[in-house]
Parts: C-alpha cells; structure tokens; sequence
C-alpha cells in the first residue's frame, strides 16, 4: 500500500496533493518519512494576513518541514515549499497551509496527538516515546487548552464547588472553581491565591446571568469564599462540603495527638502514641487487626487523643440523616459534649461548626444533588497533576496542566483518530 493512500484517506486537504515520499537517516542515524506536498496548480494560496484566497506572488527558496505523526516508530515529515500571496489587504505574506498553524513545525494533527498522549504521561515521557522535545509536547498541551476553553460550553451549570491547593511546598494556593452537577464533572476555573479577589475574578469570568443560574454552591470554611458566594450568588444553596468538614476535623485529632504525644515524653511515660497516626485518621471500621490490638492498647490509657478520635467517629453519624432538624439536633447535641471535653483543638471544632451552623445544615438540603465524594475526587484529582506536573515553575504551565487533566475540554472534530 502506498503512503498517499492512507494519508489520502487520513488526512486530505482539497488543493494539495501528496507527491513523492522516501524513507532516509538523519544526522543521528534515525529512519525519517519525507513526504512531499504540493499544491494543485488551479488552486489558490490563501493569504495568512486576512485567511483569505488571494493571487500568488513567488515561492520561497527552501521547502518547510513540518512533522506528521510517526510511524511505526519512524518519524514522518511533510515538506512543502510555501507561496506568498499579494494580498491588496496585507501585502506580501506567506501563505497559510490547512494541516499546519501558523509557524508551526508541527502538523496540527500531531499537535493533538502529543497532547493526548500528556493526558496519560508527563511531558518528557510523551517526548521521549515520539522522539520530539518536551517543549513541542508543552506547545501542544497549551494549544490544545486555549482551544478547548475557547470553544467550550458553559450554558446549564447548575452547581459548582470551589476549592483550594497548595503548590511550591505550600507557599502558595491556587483556587480552583470545578462544575459539580451530575453527569457533568470538570474544573470550570483556575486562580492564582486564594483572596476574595482571585474568586471575584471567577464570577467576572462566568458572568451575572450564568451565576444567577447556580443552585448550589459547594466550598470549605475560608472566610474569602464565604464572602464571595454571598455577594455573588445568594441565590444558590450554599453547602460546606463533608470532605472539608471532616478534613478539619482530623486535622484537630492528630493536632490533640502531636500535643499529647510531647506531653506524655516530657513526662517520661512510655510512647504509646508513637506511630499511631493511622489509627486516629482511620475509621474503626477498616482497621487491620493488628491495628485493632493497637488501639485497645491506647484504649486503657484513656487519652485525649483517643477520646478525640471516638468524637470524630461518632461524628460520621451526622451525615447518614435525612432531615435537617434532626441533623441539626445531633450537631448541636455533639458541640456541646465537645465543649464540655476540655480538649482545646476539639473544643475549636466545636466552635467552628456552631458558627456555620447553617450553611453546614444545608447539605441535608441539597442532598441527592451533591454527592459527597465529587469535590473530594477532583481534588484529589488535581494533586496528582501537579505531583506529576514537577518541573512545572509557572503557574501558567500548573494551570495549563490542570485544565488539560480536569476540564473536560473539546477537541475538534478529525476525520481520523490516531489515539
Ligand atoms: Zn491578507
């Protein structure tokens, strides 16, 4: 079967034609397919001033290479010898080919091929596998993501959830905005820190009419957010997310923990709490059972952490009821035991918790139209980009990766699919 055949069929642009092809060494000793283009002689070069068609003016001396998607392993180049065009709008200009963007060197059907290979693996490795440079991989990503979010559809988002993550060993947060509803889960939004600015820039983003639109709002406890969805979307039913919420709260188990573990050395008994951690984080539930003879052990020295941790067990109870009154009674019930505790961190919860009494209230409300698991999953989601993404100094190129990854972005339509 003949090369021309298959591009034929793959890859067809009316007004050129495939012409000669070899197979050569480069200056390393790896195989190339050269594949030579032409342009039918009553077809007119379409002007890259104005896009459009336009008499043409001269050749330029030297053919262009632009790289087509390998081969069996064999890098395959088209070579073309571009027109310039006389434009009566733009002057003289090169022309504009349909297989390539631009000053590309790559054919934008590799384009799309090397960005849907860096879904699935880091820039290098996609690089390594086709031969090409990490920075034609990144040019793809990026090409890919201001196509997607160009041509994407933000019409019926009912619910949304916001959300944020460290990055540069926790010096620095970005908040992301994700899309919570069923059937449609994707990062909507990515902003630098974590400010009522950066989450006023969403909204500006989205628009009035798009955010009078929301039901339900999804976030944590951070002050900043509370502000902005008040102001931007009073409308919604605003919801803490059960994630946030618990996740609070285990940090205040292991901080009673940390506490107790350095009292208890300081007074010279013996480290019961060592390497315990697990056992306070884990629910009863899925403990192993050499966990099991661990925590009966800590059990008799009745500690704080240990206490502590019961409350949060008995906490996980809040979440299973149905009606909102009945939730609330337990909330307030649970406060007050863990105001009478003496345990500070857990006394803090406490606390916490009254003072979003509402808004906490509210997930019984919107149940059925958040499910617990969404902003949990994309968040997680979202840590393992960057954990991959290493290497990645700009926030341009975090954010880059973690639409790529999240957002669920279109891709325009091709005759062929090469992966
Ligand atoms: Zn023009």
């Amino acid at each position: 079967m003949l090369l021309k055949t298959i591009l034929n069929r793959i890859e067809r642009h009316k007004s050129f034609v495939y012409g000669e092809d070899r197979i050569l060494e480069d200056e390393e000793g790896q195989l190339v397919i050269e594949i030579e283009v032409q342009a039918r002689t009553n077809g007119r070069p379409i002007c890259s001033g104005c896009g459009k068609s336009r008499p043409g003016y001269d050749r330029m001396p030297k053919p262009r290479r632009f790289q087509y998607v390998p081969l069996w392993g064999i890098a395959v180049c088209f070579l073309y010898t571009m027109r310039r065009v006389n434009c009566p709008q733009c002057g003289v200009k090169v022309e504009q080919v349909p297989w390539a963007e631009g000053k590309s060197q790559l054919t934008t059907s590799y384009t799309w091929f090397l960005a849907r290979w860096a879904k699935r693996l880091s820039y290098q490795a996609v690089a390594n596998v086709f031969k090409t440079s990490w920075e034609h991989v990144y040019r793809s990503v990026e090409h890919a993501v201001s196509w997607g979010l160009a041509h994407r559809d933000l019409e019926g988002i009912e619910a949304i959830g916001v959300d944020e993550i460290q990055w540069q060993r926790g010096h620095k947060y970005l908040t992301l905005v994700y899309q919570t509803d069923e059937g449609c889960r994707r990062l909507l939004w990515v902003g630098k820190d974590r400010t009522t600015k950066t989450f006023l820039r969403f909204f500006r983003m989205f628009g009035k009419e798009r955010s009078s639109r929301l039901r339900f709002v999804c976030s944590d406890m951070w002050k900043p957010y509370l502000k902005v969805i008040a102001k931007k979307a009073s409308q919604a039913v605003h919801v803490l997310d059960r994630f946030h919420v618990m996740a609070k709260m285990n940090k205040s188990v292991n901080e009673v923990r940390v506490g107790e573990v350095k009292r208890l050395e300081r007074d010279g008994y013996e480290p019961v709490l060592k390497n315990s951690r697990w056992c306070l984080l884990k629910r009863r539930e899925n403990y192993t059972e050499k966990q099991a003879v661990k925590m009966s052990e800590l059990l008799r020295y009745n500690l704080q952490s240990v206490r502590s941790c019961l409350m949060r067990d008995d906490f996980q109870q809040f979440w299973e009821y149905t009606y909102p009154a009945c939730a609330g009674k337990f909330l307030d019930e649970w406060c007050t035991r863990a105001m009478r505790s003496k345990i500070e961190p857990m006394k803090k919860v406490a606390k916490t918790l009254r003072r979003h009494r509402d808004l906490i209230l509210n997930w019984f409300v919107a149940k059925g139209a958040i499910s617990a698991g969404i902003v949990e999953g994309l968040n997680n989601k979202a840590k393992l980009t960057m954990r991959k993404a290493y290497g990645f100094r700009t926030e341009k190129a975090i954010e880059m990766a973690l639409y790529h990854q999240l957002g669920d972005l279109p891709e325009p339509e091709f005759p062929h699919r090469f992966c």
